[in-house]
């Protein structure tokens, strides 16, 4: 099956289209799509969306039965080159320098630098 994503108007962000149909693991009730798991699930008190892993935004909905359902949905700066890139040299490049012995958000402004430095040499 083709896999394909869909914008989410709450979030501003894409979300993963293949996760439905989703299943309530407690009562084994099924959602086709995510407007039927939007209508037939609700809020939960303390807000519905937290920010997760690799620019990912988990949303939670309580079912019927009173569990709690998550969906996760990428944002949508994955679907592009350039950021996919940029994630993938942080990703590479922190690491090596916190064991040389820098500090976490030392690494992270040294990187930056760097990849300020390759894009202007790319876009010369
Ligand atoms: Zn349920």
């Amino acid at each position: 099956m083709k896999k394909e994503n869909a914008f989410c108007e709450h979030t501003n962000r894409y979300y993963n289209n293949d996760q439905f149909p989703k299943k309530c693991t407690t009562c084994l009730c099924q959602f086709e799509d995510r407007s039927s798991f939007l209508a037939s699930t609700s809020k939960l008190m303390k807000g519905s969306y937290s920010i997760g892993p690799q620019s990912s935004v988990l949303e939670y909905r309580n079912c019927k039965c009173g569990s709690t359902l998550t969906l996760k949905m990428f944002d949508e700066r994955k679907y592009d080159e350039k950021s996919n890139k940029q994630r993938e040299f942080f990703r590479q490049r922190i690491p090596k320098l916190i064991k040389k012995g820098y500090q976490e958000s030392e690494a992270k402004d040294i990187v930056m630098k760097e990849w300020n430095e390759l894009s202007d040499k790319e876009a010369a």
